[in-house]
């Protein structure tokens, strides 16, 4: 927590208190647990991660998250993020997550009810990179994979006024996280907030599996 400070990637109270609260060892797999306040992304199996600490206060940072939001998250992984969220935006916020990998999204299921977030966190098993319109417009999109372009249905599923926050690259190695806000009907004001590294987005509107 010290080092999330320190470095400035908590800047809010509000995101302070939500990454002290949701006991992160619930999202890791028990070979790792020792290694849950470590600030590094840790696997999960099936190839994949729990991100690291400071990326996950930098994308609640930068999201702006308010109390009773309704929020998309691409790649629910082992749940954790998705926690954090909805800690967040509170009870009367929902976070919809999705998930292309079913063992994932079956743990995540236990992670979640296990630490008390199942009733605000909406599990979905398919491909995000065609959101979830069922639910949609959202206040926040965000991935926690990232993509050769930003997905056009992530951007069509975002509440004019709302905020999009996702990795894009032109490889799977160099990404960039784009800040995207919607600001009209056809109107999109985008920014960038540095290099990261993140899993690909596999899917339709993805990297081919
Ligand atoms: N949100 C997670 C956390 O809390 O640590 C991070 C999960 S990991 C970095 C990214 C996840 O995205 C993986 O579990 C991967 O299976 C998933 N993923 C990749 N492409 C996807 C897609 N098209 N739809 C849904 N999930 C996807």
């Amino acid at each position: 927590m010290e080092r999330l400070l320190n470095y400035g990637y908590i800047k809010s109270e509000k995101v302070k208190k939500a990454i002290l609260k949701v006991p992160r060892e619930e999202f890791i797999p028990p070979e790792n647990k020792q290694y849950a306040y470590i600030d590094q992304p840790l696997p999960i199996g099936k190839g994949q991660t729990i991100s690291a600490p400071h990326m996950v206060a930098i994308i609640c940072e930068k999201l702006a998250l308010k109390k009773g939001m309704q929020v998309l998250e691409i790649g629910t992984g082992f749940g954790y993020n998705a926690a954090v969220v909805s800690e967040i935006i509170g009870p009367k916020g929902h976070v919809y997550t999705i998930e292309r990998i079913e063992k994932l999204k079956n743990i995540a299921e236990q992670n979640l009810k296990r630490t008390g977030y199942s009733d605000n966190v909406t599990i979905i098993y398919g491909d995000g990179t065609k959101g979830y319109e069922e639910k949609s417009p959202y206040d926040r999109v965000y991935a926690t994979a990232s993509a050769p372009k930003i997905p056009e249905p992530l951007k069509k599923q975002l509440k004019i006024g709302g905020r999009l926050l996702t990795p894009i690259g032109l490889d799977t190695s160099v990404q960039e996280l784009l800040c995207l806000s919607r600001v009209g009907e056809d109107d999109y004001k985008s920014y960038n907030l540095g290099g990261v590294v993140f899993v690909p987005m596999i899917g339709e509107h993805g990297w081919p599996e």
